[in-house]
């Protein structure tokens, strides 16, 4: 089986933890006896640099055409004037639009070695294994009309939360599938007793409960699902919530795990290539010095093998490698340990079989 898979390192860490987590990726893959291309291409404040765009068409055009997309971060204190027309996260925006991924999924685990490390007490971190799925390209940050008007002498803004049925379906549907590989629960988060959206969604998730019977469908408010992520975040298996509701709570979620530098991602659409990101950023108060948690992207990696490549067993030993490094006690610097990136990544790649 051979495999095209587009490389966007990024800016700061980026290309540190990408060129790591890329080492673990082909020893899983090939282990499983897949062989991968990989295509190198410049996205957000290193394109600007050489193209003056954060993304040219020729690289989303070489994105869409790969089996999988794996990105490092994008910007830094280079790009960071809020005047400027042109900026890195437009990479990552367009990026994500023209692949068309309208779900992200973030899935949060707590090792027990590192319950120290999360800022919740560690009896309420016991037993934490969640997916938060987030609608990606609709809702409020999309819907139109939106902007500015003077109305009877005042500054007026308007921003409009608009949703499909179809838009809502596919999303809620992915998320039950994925609870069906899982504890078989879905909790559907909106806020359907004030918003008119909320309560389309509502209908959709119990039209879309009905073709999954062995899942369960729980429906939350999006205030009592914050207090219930840092409360008994334990209860929760498959999360599916709006654009920007899904914003917020994959935030929240992220603290559970202690360090930002563990947590991986992924966005997915219809067919199509997948899009795999640690969700950090390009921390640019380390870069460039060899020590960046590669862990998050190296899960980043595990995600891409099993949704984008389905090569499930791949996927697991990576992330069976992972628990086993913390498990041993190694650690990079923001866990409190010593070790750079890359003898982290030798440490993993020591564990996989
Ligand atoms: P950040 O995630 O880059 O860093 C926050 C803190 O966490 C820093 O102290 C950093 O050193 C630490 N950290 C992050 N990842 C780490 C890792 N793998 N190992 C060890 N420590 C790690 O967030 P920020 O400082 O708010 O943003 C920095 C830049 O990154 C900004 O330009 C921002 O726009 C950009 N950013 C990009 C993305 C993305 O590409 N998806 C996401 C968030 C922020």
């Amino acid at each position: 089986m051979e495999k095209n898979i587009v490389l966007l390192p990024g800016d700061g860490i980026g290309p540190e933890v990408v060129g790591q987590a890329v080492r673990v990726l082909e020893a899983a893959a090939s282990a499983a006896g897949a062989s991968l291309n990989f295509t190198e291409r410049l996205l957000g404040g290193c394109s600007i640099d050489r193209f003056g765009t954060a993304m040219t068409d020729e690289t989303l055009a070489d994105c869409q055409k790969a089996d999988a997309v794996l990105l490092g971060a994008v910007g830094g204190p280079k790009w960071d004037d809020p005047q400027a027309k042109v900026r890195p996260e437009q990479g990552l925006l367009g990026l994500r639009k023209g692949l068309s991924v309208f779900a992200n999924l973030r899935p949060v685990r707590v090792h027990p070695a590192l319950v120290s490390a999360s800022p919740l007490k560690p009896e309420r971190l016991a037993g934490v294994d969640l997916i938060v799925v987030r609608e990606l390209t609709g809702g409020l940050y999309f819907g139109q009309p939106k902007g500015r008007q003077m109305v009877d002498g005042h500054e007026q803004a308007v921003d409009t939360l608009v949703y499909t049925d179809e838009e809502i379906r596919r999303v809620v549907r992915l998320a039950f599938r994925f609870a069906q590989q899982r504890r078989k629960k879905v909790t559907s988060v909106d806020k359907a007793n004030v918003l008119e959206s909320s309560r389309l969604w509502r209908k959709v998730a119990v039209e879309v409960a009905a073709e999954f019977p062995d899942v369960a469908l729980e429906h939350m408010l999006v205030d009592t699902a914050s207090m219930r992520l840092v409360s008994s975040p334990a209860a929760i298996d498959v999360l599916v919530t709006e654009n920007m509701f899904g914003d917020i709570l994959t935030d929240e979620a992220s603290v559970l795990a202690g360090s930002m530098g563990m947590l991986p991602s992924a966005s997915l659409g219809e067919g199509g290539a997948g899009l795999y990101e640690p969700i950090h950023g390009s921390a640019p108060d380390i870069a460039g010095k060899g020590i960046a948690n590669p862990l998050g992207t190296i899960l980043s990696t595990a995600l891409l093998l099993r949704y984008s490549l389905n090569l499930p067993e791949a996927a697991a030993r990576i992330e069976a490698a992972v628990d086993r490094v913390i498990s041993d006690g190694l650690r990079t610097v923001d866990l409190g340990g010593s070790l750079s990136s890359k003898q982290m990544t030798d440490e993993v790649l020591a564990r996989l079989n």
